[in-house]
């Protein structure tokens, strides 16, 4: 007989397949990022359904078969129903399951990850802020191991000062302007204002958070610099 393995996971993408099958993409808390199979997930008459969707979080069961695994049972926990209505939050949601998705490559239980999984999907069904995507990856690519110092400059490695710098994926990190040369090429400008928001994210100060303030430059800023580092990193 099967083994039946169970765990909780949110659930981060969900794909339709043939015959009313579905596949999810989910993060457990025991075996990190899993692909499982939902059969006949689709069907009126499947008591499956009402257990898992995306951005659930829900208590499943599963067999391991020889090509892949198959959900048994899924017990909903919590269904963010905060996320479920409204548009910009499904996107921000959307936005960190593609981040968690791509970066997140080895099946792997990590309990960091899934704390920051728990933190984010809590805050974002309770607020309305853009920043939790980016703290989400911010705090993700730290734990995964690709932090980048924030105070120095990765060439000469004196102190950063205030002033315009330049961001680096391909150096993994932030350039003084005096070593700003023409040889790196992928360099985005950033600015003091935007190197203080990202100095934020690793103290989890969401009293701060909350209230931040993000003028549209900075907003550019934080979107160009994460999406070249993930870019660079997903290449690799
Ligand atoms: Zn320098």
């Amino acid at each position: 007989m099967a083994v039946h393995y169970r765990t909780q996971g949110f659930i981060l993408k969900k794909e339709d397949l043939r015959e009313a099958d579905q596949v999810f993409v989910v993060y457990t808390k025991d075996f990190g990022k899993l692909k499982i199979l939902g059969k006949a997930i689709r069907k009126i008459k499947s008591k499956l359904r009402a257990g898992i969707d995306l951005f659930y979080l829900s208590e499943i069961e599963f067999i391991q078969g020889k090509n892949h695994k198959t959900l048994t049972e899924a017990i909903v926990i919590e269904k963010f129903k905060n996320i479920r209505n409204s548009l910009k939050k499904i996107e921000i949601a959307s936005q960190i399951a593609e981040a968690a998705d791509n970066l997140i490559t080895g099946q792997e239980q990590d309990e960091k990850v899934w704390n920051l999984l728990s933190e984010v999907f809590e805050k974002l069904n309770n607020w309305k802020l853009e920043i939790i995507y980016y703290y989400f990856v911010w705090n993700l690519l730290s734990i995964l191991g690709y932090q980048i110092d924030l105070y120095h400059c990765v060439k000469c490695q004196e102190k950063l000062i205030p002033g315009l710098m330049n961001f680096s994926s391909e150096s993994n990190g932030i350039i003084c302007l005096r070593c700003s040369d023409d040889s790196t090429k992928d360099k985005i400008l950033i600015s003091p204002e935007t190197i203080k928001i990202f100095r934020l994210f690793p103290d989890k100060n969401w009293r701060i958070l909350s209230r931040l303030k993000i003028e549209q430059e900075q907003g550019k800023e934080l979107e160009e610099v994460s999406q070249s580092y993930i870019n660079g990193i997903i290449s690799k």
